[in-house]
This record gives structure tokens, sequence and C-alpha cells, in this order.
């Protein structure tokens, strides 16, 4: 028997990500799967919107009767629509570098894969990407890069920041700048917190301990309490917005469930804020990695119930999936829980301008949906949601604890709403082709008369005229 003991608050990761209680929560809901009082108790519990605990969450994820499988994602409809309403925000990721330290046995960027053109965007590559993306209409961007020493330092991540703000491009901006880059000390995320940065993302691909370290086995990534413990550094260092992630597929999705709650709690329990997002990207084929090797992959089914699960768990936490993901499979988690997805996407290093030698070949990934953004708004726009390019709250300075108690009270929808429509106004002007353009327009008008607040519905139409005029970024 091990001697550590699982406690929510504690600075190391073996306690706050603890196997034994997560083995125990597994039990538990294995236990549990056919207790029909218990589970009713506990989707009466999510229907207040108020979360559920990890153990509880464990119980739906194994939920058998159909009937109650039902009402569970139906209940996450109705929260989802209670507190997203129908916006979807958009973004897109840009890869700055794929030179990489690292083994992680399922990414075609770590450092023993020959067969792969290394490639790092200069600045002024980077400007030609950026130009690229608002060109396409993309306000918010994830920037992603390899872990490298000296190929990507933080001074080369704060250089590619300044230059991506810097550059306003027509009408274009990309106003919200998330970053995705490798665990690091709690001195440069106060750099990146510096440099203006909206959310810090790091996906800690597995939970699983004894997982991780045979998928990581080189590098520095491969100190998985480092690794684990990169959210506390980040919060220690200034960052407020966090974005937490698992790889489903490494291993058995009911650990990694239990592992992204038990880290949710935790950042609750020490820092009085939880994640600002939850990342769930699924294991993908690429150059050098087989899917056949990961036999834990998720269907599609296990899938939907994952988001909805999470959206029951954390209902004020932002709900992202890729482009790694198809059309189809997309469809199955929006409505479940999803808040936010990318468009438009490329996985490889200069794969949005043109002339960027070897871009192709240095993606990190497969692309499931290959739509452009303006087909992927046009099917939003079709399926009744409504695209949002708002980044509001981070430049209102609605970040953490802030934003997270106005979440909690329900605020925020008298800013999304308008937000989103703004913002996709702007979109509609500068970017849509003609029958987007038509679609968006129709939806907009039809939401605008919707805004419960007359004072806001009164400043959103003055705003929405203006727009149509040429004038650009308003925000609640
Ligand atoms: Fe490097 Fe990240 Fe890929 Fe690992 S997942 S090899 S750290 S780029
Ligand atoms: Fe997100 Fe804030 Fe905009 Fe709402 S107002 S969509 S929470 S940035």
């Amino acid at each position: 028997m091990s001697n550590i003991e699982y406690n929510v608050k504690s600075e190391r990761a073996e306690e706050f990500i603890h196997d034994g209680e997560i083995r125990a929560t597994l039990e538990y809901a294995r236990e549990h799967r056919n207790d029909r009082a218990l589970i009713e108790e506990i989707l009466a519990k999510a229907e207040e919107g108020k979360g559920i605990s990890h153990r509880e969450a464990a119980v739906l994820i194994e939920v058998e009767d159909k009937d109650l499988e039902e009402r569970m994602y139906d209940i996450a409809r109705r929260l989802k629509q209670r507190i997203y309403g129908n916006r979807i925000v958009m973004f897109a990721p840009l890869y700055l570098s794929n030179y990489c330290i690292n083994g992680c046995t399922y990414c075609p960027y770590h450092a023993k894969n020959r067969t792969i053109p290394r490639r790092k965007l200069t600045q002024e590559e980077i400007r030609r990407e950026v130009i690229a993306l608002q060109d396409m209409g993309h306000k918010r961007l994830a920037l992603e890069t390899g872990e490298h020493p000296t190929k990507n330092p933080i001074e080369y991540v704060l250089e590619s920041i300044d230059t991506i703000y810097s550059i306003h491009h027509k009408n274009g901006a990309i106003r919200r700048v998330n970053v995705n880059i490798a665990a690091t000390t709690a001195e440069n995320y106060t750099l990146l917190k510096d440099a203006g940065i909206g959310t810090y993302i790091l996906f800690e691909e597995t939970y699983d301990r004894a997982t991780y370290e045979r998928l990581h086995p080189t590098g520095p990534k491969s100190d998985w309490a480092y690794h684990t413990e990169a959210m506390d550094r980040a919060m220690l260092g200034g960052i407020d917005d966090v974005g937490v992630g698992a790889l489903f597929g490494l291993t058995n999705y009911r650990y990694d469930v239990v592992g992204i709650l038990m880290h949710a709690e935790h950042l609750e329990a020490r820092f009085g804020v939880g994640p600002h997002t939850i990342s769930v990207p699924r294991i993908r084929p690429a150059s050098d990695i087989d899917t056949k090797d990961f036999p834990d992959a998720v269907t599609d089914e296990v899938f939907r119930r994952i988001v909805a699960v999470l959206r029951l768990a954390v209902p004020y936490t932002g709900m992202i999936v890729s482009t790694r993901e198809s059309r189809r499979s997309r469809e199955l988690v929006l409505d479940v829980g999803i808040s936010q997805l990318s468009g438009g996407s490329k996985t490889s290093v200069g794969g949005y301008a043109e002339g960027v030698e070897d871009a192709e070949e240095s993606a990190q990934f497969d692309i499931s949906d290959n739509r452009t953004l303006d087909e992927i708004v046009g099917w939003l726009l079709e399926l009744g949601y409504v695209p949002s390019f708002c980044t509001a709250c981070y430049r209102e300075g609605r970040t953490g604890d802030r934003f997270m108690s106005l979440a909690k009270r329900g605020l925020i929808g008298n800013c999304c709403a308008p937000n989103a429509l703004m913002t996709l106004a702007e979109y509609l002007e500068d970017y849509a082709s003609p029958n987007v353009k038509l679609m968006g327009k129709k939806m907009i008008a039809e939401q605008a008369q919707i805004i419960p607040s007359e004072k806001v519905r009164r400043i959103t139409e003055e705003n929405l005229k203006a727009i149509i005029e040429g004038k650009r970024d308003f925000r609640f």
C-alpha cells in the first residue's frame, strides 16, 4: 500500500491526481452503474447547474439504462442551452514550430521521427500566416509549438505573440492569443501573462501516470509530476485562465474523465478558479503514428457520453473540439456540451499562407474536418447556432475568478449573445460568401430581437448598423 494520500488542495501531483482515489472512484462507479436511485439523484443535482463531483460523474459514465442515458443527454443539452445559448466560439490553431525534444509516442513531432520535415516560422512567415488567418475572418488563435530549448525558447514565443498582436490587415485583428506550449516555470508563465495571452493551454495527455511514463519515454515531458503541476505554476505566475484536456484513446477513457475532473476540483480548491476550458481531442492517425497501436481509442458514442458528462460536471467551463473530429462527430457533441470549435485549421507549420516549404508534410495530425471557415460558419448557421468571434471578456479583464463569478450568476448571457451577433456581423461584412452572409443576416435579425434587456438590445442594434457602415470592434 502506498502511503500517499488524496489531497485536493495539495501542491503535489501525486496527491491531487491520486491514483488510488481514481481507481476507487472507478470501482464505486462500476458497483453503482445500475443503482437507479443514485443515478437519478445525481441527474437531479446536475440539472441544478452547479456541477457534480468526479465520483458522481464516474457513475454517469457507466450508466447502462437507455432511458437514464437519454435523460443525461437531455439535461446536458438544456444546461448548455441555458448557459451558452446557441453560440459557438470560433478559433484556429497556429503552429509556430515542430522542433521538439520530447519522445511522445503518439505525436509525429517526437524527436526521433526523421520522416517529418522540421520547420520553424520566422517573424516574417508568422506575419504572412496571421494575414492569411485574418483574411479568413479569425480573431482568436491558439499558438502551438514543440518543446525545444534552443529552437523554440520562451523569447521566441514572446516575440511571436508581439508580432501577432501587431498585425492589422484590412479590418483584421487577432484579439486573443491562447498559448499551448510545454510545461514551464512560474517565471515564464508570468512572461506569457505580461505578453497578453488569453488562456494557457496544456493537455495532460493521460492522467494515468504509468501509461503517461510509458508514452513519454524521453525528454522533459517524461516528468509526469512537473507536467501535471504546470497549471499550478501558471496560476502562481499570474495566469488565471488555463485550459486542460486529455488525449482520449491513450488509456481507458474513464480514468481520464475522472482525472480531468480531479484536476478541475484541485484548481478550484487551491486557487478558487477551475479551468477556463477543457479540450477533448481523440487520438488520430499521423505521419509515423498508427492508431492500431492504441487499443483504447474511443468510439463516437463514448465520445458523446464523455462530452455530456463533462458538461454536467463543470457547466461553466468552455469545451473545445478541434478539426481532428469529422463533421459528423462534431455534430454529435455540439448539442451536448461543446462551446468552442476550430475551423479552417491547418495543423502544419506554415500551412495557412502560400510558399512555406514542406508545409503540408509538417502536420501534427490528420484533419477530419477539412472545410473552410466560411463553410463551417454556414454549416453552424444551418444547424441553428450562432458562430461567435467574441473575445470580449479577456479584453475587458473578465478573466479567472472574475469571469467565473459572472458566469455563475448567469450574467455572461447579457454579454455573450450581443457580442456574438456583433462579431458575426463583422465576419459577414468582411469575409463571408454571399450565401453565408444571407443566412447570417437572417440569424442576426432573429436573435437581436430576443436579447432580454431592452437597453442592451437597443445598443446592439445601433452597433450592428455601425458595423454595416464600416465601424468595428464593439463589445459589452
Ligand atoms: Fe513534442 Fe508536444 Fe508532440 Fe510531445 S505532443 S512530441 S511535446 S509536440
Ligand atoms: Fe466568451 Fe466573454 Fe465573449 Fe461570452 S462575452 S463569448 S464568455 S469572451
